[in-house]
């Protein structure tokens, strides 16, 4: 399978080729043909795999950049991975103009409000800071086409699962979901349940 077998603009392919990615690993090559076809999916898989890109590139794909709400939302479990996922997806995605934002706890928030005036079309946030800026009406998340759970196994045993159920009841109930996780504990398939549409099982 090669990248240009994928139904991805020209913009994005020659990002991907000159980021110097030959071929899609594993977990891309299962996801991105659903993502791009609109599908749920519950995927199994670790950090290093080539996830932020699986599901990055068909949602920096579907982004209308005239379009200024928040399309997107991708919850992370840590400042960490949240700041490495942006900073992958502001790089994927700088070619075609989207702006991407991180929120995190811990940070100043008067900053953060400061800096989602600028409309970002993908916000990628720690469950905590997410719906403190949801309750402040400072992300609204009713435009949201897309709706990522990373490291879901993580987020659960944090703790997380109010705060994620608060978050999705404030996304359209029409939104994609795209849950990912290293490990499949059955609180998960009870998640994809309750929160997913026929979800596309992958395992890498
Ligand atoms: P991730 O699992 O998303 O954290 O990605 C791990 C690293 O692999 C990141 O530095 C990506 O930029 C890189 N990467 C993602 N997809 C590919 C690919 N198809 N070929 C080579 N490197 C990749």
């Amino acid at each position: 399978m090669k990248f240009t077998d994928f139904d991805l603009s020209d913009e994005l392919q020659k990002t991907i080729q000159e980021s110097g990615y030959e071929e899609p690993t594993p977990i891309q090559a299962q996801t991105i043909p659903h993502v791009l076809a609109g599908k749920d999916i519950i995927g199994q898989a670790q950090t290093g795999t080539g996830k932020t890109a699986a599901f990055g590139l068909p949602i920096l794909e579907h982004v209308d950049v005239d379009n200024p709400n928040v399309q997107a939302v991708i919850v992370s479990p840590t400042r960490e991975l949240a700041i490495q996922t942006q900073e992958e997806l502001y790089r994927l995605g700088k070619a075609k103009h989207v702006k991407v934002q991180v929120v995190y706890g811990g940070a100043d928030i008067r900053r953060q409000i400061k800096n989602l005036k600028n409309h970002p079309q993908i916000i990628v946030g720690t469950p905590g800071r997410l719906l403190d800026h949801i309750r402040r009406r400072t992300i609204k998340l009713e435009n949201v086409q897309t709706l990522v759970l990373d490291e879901a196994d993580d987020m659960l045993d944090m703790g997380f699962l109010p705060d994620i159920e608060a978050i999705i009841s404030e996304t359209p109930d029409s939104r994609q979901t795209l849950l990912f996780s290293a490990t499949m504990p059955p609180a998960m398939k009870k998640i994809g349940v309750k929160f997913m549409t026929d979800p596309e099982q992958i395992t890498v």
